[in-house]
């Protein structure tokens, strides 16, 4: 599904990541962790095709098509979904209304017309009680006030409704609370099939025993430099990340 080949990126003409190579196949889940600063937040960007970031060599395939010209609308709409994109806060625009505004605009991205209402509150239906979010959540302007566990269920709602077949999830380095990693954890679960795959990156391990990943990727000085299965992250947990960093300087 993703294959990044060789990726270089800079910020300002600061180089962050130094060739990057990764394949995330439908039906996998990737973790990608790291000390902070290494460029695991950069990677979700570039992928995500934020403006900010320039990709000075290699290459991004998606179903092995290249999406390096693509905007990060064009790869919203080809399915890749990237978390907090959407970090602002919109006071009288409500979290359902935005919700069937990106709806629509990814069909009218396709050439299809609206979904019908019916078709769209049946889908908001079940998905929400899925997610068990409540109605009175939904009605409520988007990420006003929001806690850090509400922006996580919106995201989460906003990744169950959208169906992306790239789902990349960003947890930063501020940590989640209990609720948010629950609410993150499960709705990750309840969304993975055989025919999305997900990326999620953190800088902490705890996240991963809810969402167990298939690969775990460490990342360093903007390169992976050790991959591994769940058991890696457990093992980043003991020991830090400073034998990582030693084998990679070795
Ligand atoms: P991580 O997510 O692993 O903590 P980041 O990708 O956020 O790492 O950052 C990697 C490096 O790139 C850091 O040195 C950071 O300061 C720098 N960086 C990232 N984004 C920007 C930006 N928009 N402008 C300037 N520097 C940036
Ligand atoms: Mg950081
Ligand atoms: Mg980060």
């Amino acid at each position: 599904m993703l294959k990044i080949n060789n990726l270089h990126a800079s910020v300002d003409d600061k180089a962050i990541l130094r060739g990057i190579n990764l394949e995330v196949k439908a039906g996998e889940v990737h973790a990608i962790m790291g000390p902070n600063g290494s460029g695991k937040s950069t990677l979700a960007s570039v992928i995500a095709g934020k403006e900010e970031y320039e990709v000075t060599e290699g290459s991004i395939t998606l179903d092995d098509e290249s999406i390096d010209e693509m905007s990060a609308e064009e790869r919203a709409h080809k399915g890749v979904f990237l978390s907090f994109q959407y970090p602002v806060e919109i006071p009288g625009v409500s979290v359902t209304n935005f919700i069937k505004t990106a709806i629509n605009e990814t069909r009218k991205a396709k050439g299809l017309p609206n979904m019908p209402a019916n078709e769209m509150l049946k889908m908001i239906r079940e998905k929400s009680e899925m997610l068990e979010i409540d109605r009175k959540f939904l009605s409520r302007s988007l990420n006003e006030g929001f806690s850090g566990g509400e922006k996580k269920r919106n995201e989460i709602f906003q990744l169950a409704m959208l169906e992306p077949k790239l789902a990349i999830l960003d947890e930063t380095d501020s940590g989640l609370d209990i609720d948010a990693l629950r609410i993150v954890a499960n709705g990750v679960n309840k969304l993975k099939s055989e025919d999305n795959a997900v990326i999620v990156i953190t800088h902490y391990q705890r996240l991963l025993d809810h969402i167990v990943p298939d690969f775990v990727h460490v990342l360093h000085n903007g390169r992976i430099v050790k991959t591994g299965g769940k058991e890696l992250a457990h093992e980043l947990e003991e020991k830090g990340y400073d034998w990582i960093k030693e084998e990679a300087n070795a």
